[in-house]
């Protein structure tokens, strides 16, 4: 396939790095080469940040009203339904993530995003304030500034429009750092700025590793926000970094979301439920429901049932439209989730299905989608992300013995119960300490939806009003006045 840009976008220009660094990305379907992308470090990062500073401070970008930039993210939108197969091509072939899930689901899904923030551009409305006699008070809403966007490989493009939408309609300026191992849709994503005539500098993308580029990015003095997506420990990073200048941080990480399953529910869609919780994006999903509490009583039945439907996750080519499960993201991931899986085995979980490396026409990174039964929720294998395609069943007894198991974690991003009361899943769900909950269903993703996680799975929320106003400063004018009140 043709690969149009595997350069750093500086200031409107294709650069290379000036070390000449690349890193070569590699097809997970087929363990061939992909290209070779430009790598940047220090020196282009400080030469994106200061771009993108002169683009906030002079450029044309903050005298445009907030209407003209609704227009030009709404021009976004219909360049990205334009190149809709060859975006999800770029993300498939490098992601591994199957061709129904890019190109159905997620490039429609960050045209609705870019659609959804040109709305709020031009409502950035403040309030006058009543309260001190001989003033006229009042807010203006405005952008933080720069805003540093570093973004894992899980989903490489939608989690950077997650955060350069709103933070466009706010009328900041950004430098995304992709990841190393996916940066292709971010690349192609700066490439349509430009041609959508966002002018140079508001949008600079410079690939790189995270520990050289994005620990720049993390440094830089001319950043005054970092949204970060990606694991808790480079959260933790994230946020002592930012100290060093005070930079505002949104922090969206890992998660081991519960997926509670009472005797009482629908079994046959919860177990569809589980399956898509854990298997979509061969479960490289930092929401997905990974730790499925099952009451006693339906355990073997509801196990039994899952197992049945998980013949539609089976490893394929991710470029067929049929395939619903591709390889993981490299090799290297692919061999971490195998280890934990050993793991978990060495703790007392027993393989019910799944557990091993697989291949697709002889190639690939692809696992065998998985069950551990036998889980004991102090095991690793409950407590840390495995990051793959590994549900961990935990049978519980009643409510209360749900919500309890559910909340021992670290982690609060998201979760399901499933019940035929509304009445009891609704008053479960008000107890689980998670950022989304989804009554009889699997996580619902809406671009009106804010995103986001309790205790150690972040801080800040993305999408819907909360998500835009994470790109926004409060001002007040105090102007004394001749008219007393
Ligand atoms: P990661 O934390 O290893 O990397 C994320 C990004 O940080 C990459 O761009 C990487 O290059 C960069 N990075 C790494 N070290 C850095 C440093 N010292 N300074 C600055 N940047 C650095 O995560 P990953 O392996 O790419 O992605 C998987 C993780 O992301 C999982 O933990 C998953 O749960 C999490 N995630 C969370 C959400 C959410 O919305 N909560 C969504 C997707 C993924």
């Amino acid at each position: 396939m043709e690969i149009k840009y595997t350069q750093i976008l500086i200031n409107g220009e294709w650069v290379n790095a000036a070390d000449g660094a690349t890193h070569t990305l590699i097809n997970p379907a087929t363990e061939e080469k992909l290209c070779d992308v430009a790598s940047g470090g220090a020196g282009e990062i400080e030469a994106a940040v200061a771009s993108s500073r002169a683009a906030l401070e002079t450029g044309a970008w903050p005298k445009m009203d907030g209407g003209t930039r609704g227009r030009l993210l709404w021009k976004l939108a219909d360049l990205f339904e334009r190149d809709l197969m060859e975006i999800a091509r770029l993300e498939t072939a490098n992601q591994g993530k199957p061709i129904f899930e890019s190109s159905k689901i997620e490039v429609p899904f960050v045209a609705s995003i870019f659609r959804y923030y040109a709305g709020w551009a031009d409502k950035l409305g403040g309030e006058t304030i009543p309260g001190i006699p001989g003033f006229l008070n009042y807010t203006l809403r405005e952008p933080v500034g720069v805003v540093g966007m570093i973004i894992p490989w899980n989903f490489p493009l939608l989690l950077t429009v997650w955060k350069l939408a709103p933070a466009l309609a706010a009328g900041c300026t950004a430098v995304i750092k992709p990841s190393e191992a996916t940066p292709l849709t971010a690349l192609k994503l700066g490439a349509l700025c430009l041609e959508a005539g966002i002018p140079a500098g508001v949008v600079n993308v410079v690939p790189g590793r995270g520990s050289v580029a994005g620990q720049a990015l993390l440094d830089a003095r001319g950043v005054d926000k970092i949204a970060f997506t990606g694991s808790t420990e480079v959260g933790r990073t994230v946020m002592k970094s930012a100290a060093g200048t005070i930079k505002r941080v949104s922090l969206e990480l890992g998660g081991k979301s519960p997926n509670i399953v009472f005797a009482d529910a629908k079994l046959d869609a919860a177990a569809n439920g589980a399956c898509s919780g854990i298997f979509y994006n061969k479960g490289e999903v930092c929401a997905a429901g990974s730790r499925l509490f099952v009451e006693k009583k339906v355990h073997d039945e509801f196990v039994e049932m899952v197992r049945g439907k998980m013949t539609r996750y089976s490893p394929g080519d991710p470029m067929d439209d049929k395939t619903r499960f591709g390889p993981q993201v490299t090799k290297q991931h692919r061999d971490s989730v195998l280890a934990k899986v050993a793991a978990g085995v060495r703790e007392g979980a027993t393989i019910t299905i799944g557990g091993k490396a697989a291949a697709v026409n002889g190639k690939g990174f692809f696992l065998e989608p998985t069950i551990l039964t036998g889980v004991r929720n102090d095991m690793e294998v409950a407590r840390e992300e495995i990051f793959g395609p590994v549900l961990c069943v935990i049978p519980f007894s009643d409510d209360d013995d749900a919500v309890r198991i559910a909340n021992r974690s670290q982690y609060g991003l998201s979760g399901a119960v499933h019940s035929a009361s509304t009445e009891r899943a609704l008053a479960v769900a008000r107890r689980i300490r998670t950022g989304t909950l989804s009554v009889n269903g699997a996580q619902w993703f809406h671009v009106d939806n804010p995103f986001g996680g309790y205790k150690q799975s972040g801080v800040g929320r993305e999408n819907g009003r909360l998500g835009f106003e994470e790109y926004l400063e409060t001002k007040v004018i105090a102007l004394p006045s001749e008219a007393k009140p």
